[in-house]
């Protein structure tokens, strides 16, 4: 993947996470130019495959896929910046990311976006969380 790529996904992105809406301003580490579908799994460098991911979405991550809705127990696959809609699927309250749906829930645990340090850091940011 070359630099103007990586420079396309994070322009694409505003500079923000595509999983839990970070924006780079907060983090002194460069947030990761991430394969949606890893390549493990057949996933390509196509610009519909690649997202902007901070550093804790993307370590959670990894190369899954999937995970267990922890409503349904079901096997549900996890949010798709290029495909799915960030405000159909979460919603932000007091700092705490809530997914709106299987889809959405999955991702928050398997992505853990609710661990302790990150609600403290959303708390602080959230009345210019959306702020373009
Ligand atoms: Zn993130």
């Amino acid at each position: 993947m070359d630099a103007k790529t990586r420079s396309a996904v994070r322009t694409q992105a505003n500079d923000r996470c595509e999983y839990c809406r970070i924006h780079q301003r907060y983090y002194r580490f460069t947030f990761h130019v991430e394969h949606i579908v890893a390549k493990q799994h057949r996933g390509t460098d196509a610009d519909d495959n690649l997202a902007l991911a901070c550093h804790y979405c993307n370590r959670h991550k990894g190369p899954n896929l999937a995970g267990i809705d922890p409503s349904s127990d079901k096997l549900t696959r996890l949010f798709h910046p290029r495909t799915d809609s960030w405000k159909s699927h979460f919603s932000l309250q007091n700092g705490r990311i809530t997914g709106l749906c299987d889809i959405g829930r999955t991702t928050v645990e398997v992505l853990n976006m609710n661990a302790p340090e990150r609600i403290r850091l959303r708390v602080l940011l959230e009345p210019e969380f959306f702020v373009q």
